[in-house]
């Protein structure tokens, strides 16, 4: 029997023996792409060449690549464990002919490979090909079939509609029929029973699609009509998970060496076997899938997160952790420690898993951990709920509350439906869809971006001139108008352009496009899209054609590459203080300021911070010159001592930049000499996930206008302080005097207290027994209090104290204490105070024995006395 990795190697070795050339997987985390945040087919990393911006090195060329579909066109996520043969995360071999050979021999070497190579059975075998679109003008593809003839006969061989048969790239672009091998892996007397040819395409988990070849002819406009494709391509993408179970004699992906070694750790540590309760099975599916997914994930540096593709990863974990929950019983973190059976099985194709373990391990315990929390959390809301609705009678749950829960809490829907099936109630489905739908609407019309057809003006390919250049003499090759909300904006593509597009982490330019009749455009920002940069601009020229003279804002454009420069020139020195587990996890490279993320356990201190500033700056004021090298082999760079990054996408070429020691390959632009850079300085550090850190820093003309600032703080301090050439022990004697003057105050207060109440015990008036205390005049609210509570202390019994003061700021302040003998007798200072304050349009409170009221009018102050007086009468 072949192993999965017997059976990936073959299938490189046959089109290899084709005369393809073998290709890395790209990274299944994207980029640079805003259409698209997963790898989700073989031709991904493709799609400039077949859209045509990029010329193809090889016109013919395979590989097997990490694919993810759990979002947009392609989400299987709700299939996964529930049946044998979805993944989010999978593996896709596929061959490609870029304008080379086309359908007779895609079609006979698929035959070739999986009958004569791999000894499939060929009576299991059909293949669907297009029925054909009268709508779209286009006939059945009796060309594929008639290739097919060649080797299966007419009853393999079936017609399928435009839904299963006709790839499209998107709404508009490259297009075409395809054709799909299918196998029937039934038992003989199944397949007795019923033909599989009435199996194929409905959904039975052992008829299934192994392989799609799809023949790219067409190219489809905005309007939706059809053009021919000028250089056809073949596009292939057979699931290799799928050809494991044929090729292995099994009826489940899970059942391949792909899978068993995670279902058995999976077994182990639950402590449940697979295969004897269908929820637990599934459960473990699920597990054994998405434990792939998240630390292929990791290990592209795509950690999860709140938004965007994060999210999309943090989403696929929490089902995990709520399957094991539900149906292993996990309550506690457990599929962290599912890493190292993973990196057994697929370390070896896949080298990045097993470099990042620690990192990989750690993320997903934490995110475990958080995700335990939310659950129960989420319980405890979800309890309170049934209960109020329990005690008004009810018996369903209002779908708002429970979209709140999700929305809100992340507690998924269909726990919440479990509890309340457990606690005989229902949810109001129906208003939880309208919730859903409602926000989904919201989304979409944040992100819906609406482009017209690209007017052509002329053909041709762009040129990238920016590494030397900063003004270039061009031409307008293309242009369309882009609705985005109420935005709207047109993009042009160049013949010729100095300005950056937006590439990793580092900003497009921003700049002008001055015509030959001298009118000026602004292009405000240049983006990346499918290989090429896009200039965005408000308005168009009024002469579209003709020459033009395109050119880059030079000053953002030297603080954007000081400020690049300097992160590489940071990233070594980080190695070189922190050690070699520091590696990349992002940036962002602007005119103002730069931000790198990298791996690393712990807070950096702030001898480290001081130390790679220090590294950093004297590289700075060595003035090394940048050597540059644009086109160089792969294993050239590696072994020039580049950072190896993994998957580098397709083109074995790279561009290496390299000052000293620091050496990456980067497509970024990047100063002469690092003199330039002027000096580097770290404005902050801090942690942004698990394991990863952030530092900001700024360069060049930043640093001097942060240190004019600092200075210019110094300097009117110092000038406070009566220009005293040193700041800091002034500030401390300053600080000192303050303390002991305070000290001094304080002091003198109780004196002063003291020596107030003893006074006033003094002139006290005498009423029924009782002395009655009283104060008024401008005096500061802590004294009035104070001296109450000081008069008690005198005279402990028998006493009262009122008070109708007025504070420096003139607000009038009512206060009665009485001592606790008068409150036993039946009196209650907070009624008086509440009662007096009317006069002073104030109101208050307090206890029986103490209350206090303010108010808004002086004048009123002493009706308040009277009123307080006449209570001792
Ligand atoms: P299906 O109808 O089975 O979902 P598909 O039409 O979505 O397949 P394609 O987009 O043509 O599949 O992808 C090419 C091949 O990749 C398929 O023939 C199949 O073998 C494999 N494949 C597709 N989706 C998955 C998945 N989620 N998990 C594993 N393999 C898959
Ligand atoms: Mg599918």
């Amino acid at each position: 029997m072949l192993s999965a990795k017997e059976i990936r190697d073959s299938f490189k070795s046959f089109f290899e023996s084709k005369g393809h050339h073998i290709v890395p997987s790209a990274p299944m985390v994207i980029k640079d792409d805003p259409t698209l945040m997963f790898t989700n087919a073989g031709m991904n990393q493709f799609k400039d060449i077949i859209l045509g911006n990029k010329a193809a090195k090889y016109t013919r060329v395979a590989d097997s690549q990490k694919c993810l579909r759990v979002s947009g066109k392609h989400n299987d996520l709700e299939e996964v464990g529930m049946d044998t043969y979805h993944h989010t995360m999978f593996e896709m071999l596929g061959n490609w002919s870029f304008g080379d050979y086309f359908k007779r021999e895609a079609i006979s070497w698929a035959w070739e490979y999986l009958v004569d190579v791999l000894k499939l059975d060929p009576k299991r075998l059909y293949a669907t090909v297009f029925e054909g679109a009268p709508d779209d003008n286009i006939s059945r593809d009796d060309e594929a079939a008639g290739y097919w003839m060649n080797f299966l006969p007419e009853d393999h061989i079936i017609n399928g509609n435009k839904h299963d048969n006709f790839w499209e790239m998107g709404d508009t672009g490259p297009c075409g029929p395809c054709s799909e091998i299918h196998i029937d892996l039934r038992s003989d007397e199944e397949r007795a029973k019923i033909d599989g040819r009435d199996m194929v395409n409905k959904d039975h988990p052992q008829v299934i699609e192994i392989w799609n070849l799809v023949f790219m002819q067409y190219n489809r406009k905005a309007d939706g009509t059809l053009e021919p494709l000028p250089a056809k391509v073949i596009d292939t993408g057979m699931g290799f998970e799928r050809l494991c179970m044929a090729l292995q004699g099994k009826t489940s992906n899970y059942d391949t060496d792909v899978f068993t070694p995670l279902i058995n750790k999976i077994s182990e540590l639950s402590g449940k076997s697979y295969g004897k309760e269908h929820m637990v099975d599934v459960a473990m599916r699920v597990i054994a899938d998405h434990v792939r997914t998240i630390s292929f994930s990791i290990a592209d540096s795509q950690l999860p997160g709140n938004a965007k593709a994060g999210y999309v990863i943090r989403r696929i974990l929490r089902r995990a952790v709520r399957y094991a929950y539900t149906f292993l019983d996990q309550k506690s973190a457990f599929m962290y420690r599912l890493v190292d059976t993973l990196i057994d099985s697929m370390g070896d194709a896949y080298p990045e898993i097993a470099k990042q373990r620690d990192l990989i391990m750690k993320v997903i315990k934490e995110e475990e951990d958080a995700f335990l929390r939310t659950l129960d959390n989420g319980i405890r809301l979800l309890d309170n709920v049934i209960a109020e609705a329990k005690k008004n009678g009810k018996d369903m749950i209002s779908g708002k509350e429970a979209f709140v829960l999700y929305d809100t809490y992340g507690f998924p829907l269909d726990l919440t439906e479990l509890i309340l099936k457990e606690n005989g109630m229902t949810l109001n489905t129906k208003e939880f869809d309208e919730q859903m739908l409602a926000q989904k609407t919201r989304a979409r019309n944040a992100a819906a971006m609406e482009t017209s057809d690209w007017v052509v003006l002329a053909e041709g390919e762009q040129t990238f001139v920016g590494y030397d250049l900063d003004e270039v003499s061009t031409k307008i090759l293309r242009y369309r108008k882009v609705k985005q909300k109420n935005n709207e904006y047109y993009q042009i593509v160049l013949e010729n352009t100095p300005f950056y597009a937006e590439m990793g982490g580092q900003v497009g330019d921003k700049g002008k496009l001055i015509g030959a009749d001298g009118q000026e455009i602004e292009i405000f920002d240049t983006k990346r899209e499918n290989g090429m940069g896009v200039h965005l601009t408000k308005s168009l020229p009024a002469q579209l054609d003709g020459e033009f003279k395109a050119s880059i804002d030079k000053k953002a454009r030297l603080s954007t590459s000081c400020n690049h420069s300097a992160t590489h020139l940071l990233h070594a020195a980080l190695r070189e203080v922190l050690g070699d587990h520091v590696e990349q996890r992002g940036s962002f490279v602007s005119p103002e300021v730069l931000r790198f993320d990298f791996s690393h356990f712990q807070k950096l201190t702030p001898e480290e911070i001081k130390k790679v500033e220090r590294i950093a700056n004297s590289h700075v004021r060595e003035a090394i010159a940048l050597d540059e090298h644009r086109n160089m082999p792969i294993a050239e760079a590696r072994n020039m001592g580049a950072m190896a990054l993994f998957g580098e996408k397709y083109g074995d070429e790279v561009r290496v930049i390299k000052y000293g020691d620091s050496v990456e390959l980067c497509g970024g632009t990047h100063v002469a000499n690092t003199g330039n850079i002027g000096m580097i300085k770290i404005v902050s550090e801090s942690s942004i996930a698990a394991g990863i850190r952030r530092i900001e820093a700024i360069t060049g003309a930043n640093v001097e206008d942060a240190i004019d600032e600092l200075s210019t703080t110094l300097k009117n301090v110092a000038a406070m302080l009566n220009n005293t050439p040193n700041v800091v022990d002034a500030l401390k004697k300053s600080i000192d005097e303050n303390a002991d003057l305070k000290k001094q105050v304080e002091e003198y207060f109780v004196e002063r207290v003291n020596n107030l109440a003893a006074e006033l015990i003094e002139k006290a008036r005498i009423s029924h027994g009782i002395k009655v205390v009283s104060l008024s005049g401008l005096r500061l609210p802590e004294v009035v209090k104070n001296t109450a509570f000081r008069v008690r202390e005198l005279s402990p019994e028998a006493t009262v104290f009122i008070a109708a003061t007025c504070d420096p700021s003139g607000k009038p302040l009512l206060t009665v204490m009485l001592t606790e003998d008068v409150v036993k007798n039946g009196k209650n200072a907070s009624a008086m105070v509440r009662e007096a304050a009317k006069a002073i349009k104030g109101g208050g409170g307090g206890q029986p024995g103490f209350a206090q009221a303010g108010g808004k009018d002086r004048d009123g102050l002493s009706v308040a006395m009277q009123t307080l007086a006449k209570n001792f009468e």
